[in-house]
């Protein structure tokens, strides 16, 4: 039951929500590393000048290592910024430091802006890596870094906290993606919704599960992740929840998470 199956081609997936604190990063982080400790190569690339998920797969992004802002104004290479995660050796995280945070301003006035990071990652560069899986996490926002994080994958990755408001502003993140898809970038879709923080002892979260599950059908993976402190006990320890306590529900549910992702990038006919 610890298969977790390559896919049939590289997927490049941005983990998008601009609302804060939905569960982007720590999603992000950890089915991430639910691929990576069953031996699928992925790539987590953080677009989020907090560096939050650089923290949790404990790489250095302290001012001035080379990271996804040099990346995106052409600085450096894929290659050069990508760091291997202490968790595995199949984790790698290119960072974000405090240099991206001028980044959305700057970006403005330069040439295809909305594609830099699209065309940072380079097929040879993916394949230097050997990576099958990149996850791009986002800033809680749909500016030009969200924008070139929409351009440069093939899928949308949507977490939806499992409260109150859940759906408030999921419009306006669907019809930015409807323009992305229109004029930048046509081969997007929305494949995935991941329901977070899900607490079972409010009915509230039955009824956003349920009005997720109905709007959305099949888009929506079947594993919930359910609400746990050691989810957000284990940033603080330079970790993913996988490692810092894998038997504990969050892990479990992430790594079920990651199972049914891996699962659908499987063509039907090599099942
Ligand atoms: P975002 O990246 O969308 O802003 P985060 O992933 O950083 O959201 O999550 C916001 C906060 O909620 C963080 O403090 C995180 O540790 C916590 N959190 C995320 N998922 C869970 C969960 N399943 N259980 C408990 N806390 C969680
Ligand atoms: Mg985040």
């Amino acid at each position: 039951a610890n298969f977790m199956p390559r896919p049939t081609r590289r997927r490049v997936l941005t983990v998008a929500n601009q609302k804060g604190g939905v569960g982007k990063t720590t999603s992000t982080v950890n089915l991430a590393a639910g691929l990576a400790l069953h031996g699928v190569k992925t790539l987590v690339i953080d677009l989020d000048p907090q560096g939050n998920a650089s923290t949790a797969l404990d790489v250095d992004h302290r001012a001035g290592t080379p990271s996804v802002y040099e990346m995106l104004i052409g600085e450096v290479s894929l290659v050069d910024a990508a760091q291997v995660s202490s968790q595995s050796p199949n984790l790698l995280c290119v960072p974000a430091t405090i240099d991206l945070a001028g980044a959305e301003i700057e970006l403005v006035s330069m040439a295809s802006r909305e594609s830099r990071l699209k065309e940072a990652l380079t097929s040879e560069a993916l394949n230097q890596l050997g990576v099958d899986y990149v996850f791009i996490d986002c800033p809680p926002s749909l500016g030009l870094l969200t924008v070139n994080a929409l351009v440069a994958a093939h899928e949308v990755l949507i977490p939806i906290q499992c409260e109150y408001y859940a759906l408030e502003g999921l419009g306006q993140l669907l019809s930015n993606i409807e323009l992305v898809q229109k004029h930048l970038n046509r081969g997007l879709a929305v494949s995935t919704i991941l329901l977070t923080m899900y607490d079972g002892r409010t009915k509230l979260a039955d009824q956003v599960t349920q009005e997720v599950r109905n709007h959305f059908g099949d888009v929506v993976l079947k594993t919930v992740i359910p609400r746990s402190v050691k989810v957000s006990e284990a940033p603080g320890y330079g970790q993913t929840v996988l490692a810092y306590d894998p038997g504990s529900r969050g892990a479990m549910s992430y790594l079920d998470a990651a199972r049914e992702l891996a699962e659908r990038g499987v063509d039907r006919e090599q099942r």
